[in-house]
């Protein structure tokens, strides 16, 4: 056994490891990591949940080190019963910080019943019928239970990232571990008679536990910092008020897609919508309301797109939609369903009934320079604004011309 559980870091066999050692670097590695967690609470926003959990839940684990490291000198009550929860309670808190970074409720009333049962066992297991395999056994199923719930969270949360991979390995890793001790542990090839038994098991899960503590904290770090960048390009692409795409971020969008185009010949067509006497609205309402409208348009309109569609606001009530792969008639079709759509009334009772305008642009080989797309676009608007608004026209681009010829106008009312 002791072969088999060889341990090859600096040469040293698992039996040269020392439990009161580890649960000694186990306490100082919690303590390092919980006040850098503690530091960098502030530095990410409330919206990324699970920092102050964490934090917590490392702090539980590092007085739960100190309490274990103390047995026999303190009453049992502390290095035993109140050690446990505090183990049990941080690895909790940790389950429940990643519920809270997935945007989940913390489950916190069962956690707080296992948790009840866990110190009822452990006491029981200290003083009634003391036996220290059975108390390690359910504080062990408790612990491996939470390794692989995390293991599941993160992995559904964030499986295909770098840091949701990196966290899910370590989870379940500690949670490997822990399983096997507790087969161990019921089939009684190991037997530790307390936390310092020096046994192979006890020593590979001490320092299971040590190390976990520092890779799970990279882990938490790496994942909110990934969370962060993900928050940081998503404002700094999209529009705050309706959460389409930017003016810029479309630019570029629209850039790639007409490269794209001229590389392989795929159609594409562009939409230029602006809303109808948006003015009145909020004149007659208010730029409450006038805000409101704007909102119900980018959504409603993305129910009537696919999914490759894409939506920018240019400015202000004007809106452009990128169709890649929509030849002119599929295109025309979808403005058309637009228009339709966004004539019928909005499902919020407290806005006006609206319309809107549009303008469509169309390249058949990406031969089109993105500024003469644009103002094609712009210049089909302005005819549909002077042909009564509410209305799709199409612009007498060069790849159109043959197709519809003059300009061809269509009232989606
Ligand atoms: P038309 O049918 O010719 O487009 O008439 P219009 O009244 O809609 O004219 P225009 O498109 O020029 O008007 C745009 C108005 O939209 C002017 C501005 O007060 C309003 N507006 C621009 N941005 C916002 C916004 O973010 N919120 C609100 N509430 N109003 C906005
Ligand atoms: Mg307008
Ligand atoms: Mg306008």
């Amino acid at each position: 056994m002791e072969t088999l559980l060889y341990c090859a870091f600096g040469g040293c066999t698992v039996s040269e490891l020392d439990p009161r050692s580890l649960i000694f670097v186990a306490g100082l590695l919690g303590l390092l990591c919980s006040a850098i967690l503690f530091m960098l609470r502030r530095s990410f926003p409330p919206s990324i949940g699970g920092l102050n959990e964490w934090s917590w839940g490392l702090s539980g684990m590092v007085v739960a080190s100190g309490l274990f490291g103390m047995t026999g000198i303190i009453p049992d009550f502390f290095s035993i019963v109140l050690a446990n929860a505090m183990l049990v309670g941080g690895i909790m808190y940790f389950y429940a910080g990643f519920r809270h970074f997935a945007g989940l409720p913390s489950r916190s009333r069962l956690l707080k019943t296992v948790l009840l049962l866990v110190i009822a066992h452990v006491a029981w297991f200290t003083y009634l019928t003391p036996h220290y395999p059975s108390r390690a056994l359910l504080v062990t199923v408790t612990n491996a239970v939470l390794f692989f719930a995390c293991t599941v969270l993160v992995y559904r949360t964030t499986g295909v990232t770098l840091a949701g991979r990196f966290t899910c390995l370590v989870f379940t890793g500690i949670g490997m571990v822990s399983a096997f001790r507790v087969g161990m542990l019921l089939l009684h090839f190991d037997a530790p008679t307390s936390v310092f038994g020096a046994t192979p098991m006890q020593r590979i899960y001490l320092a299971a536990l040590a190390f976990s503590v520092l890779a799970i904290t990279l882990g938490a770090i790496m994942l909110a910092n990934e969370r962060l960048r993900a928050e940081l390009e998503f404002i700094a692409s999209h529009d705050p008020l309706t959460k389409v795409y930017s003016r810029s971020a479309f630019i570029d969008i629209l850039t790639r897609e007409i490269g794209r185009s001229a590389r392989t010949g795929r159609p594409l067509a562009l939409l230029m919508c602006d809303l109808d006497s948006f003015k009145s609205v909020n004149d007659r309402f208010g730029h409450a309301i006038g805000d409101r409208v704007i909102i119900d348009f980018a959504q409603r309109v993305q129910e009537v797109l696919r999914n490759i569609d894409c939506v920018g606001r240019y400015g202000g009530e004007e809106f452009v939609i990128l169709l890649p792969d929509a030849p002119p008639r599929d295109a025309e079709e979808i403005a058309r369903r637009i228009c339709n759509h966004i004539a019928t009334a909005a499902p919020d009772s407290a806005l006006p009934h609206y319309t809107v305008s549009i303008g469509l642009a169309a390249a058949h080989d990406g031969s089109m320079e993105i500024d003469s797309l644009l103002s094609a676009a712009d210049s089909a608007l302005y005819c549909a604004k002077a042909n009564g608004r509410n209305r799709v026209e199409l612009a007498p681009l060069p790849d159109l011309q043959h197709q519809h010829s003059p300009p061809r106008r269509f009232a989606a009312a």
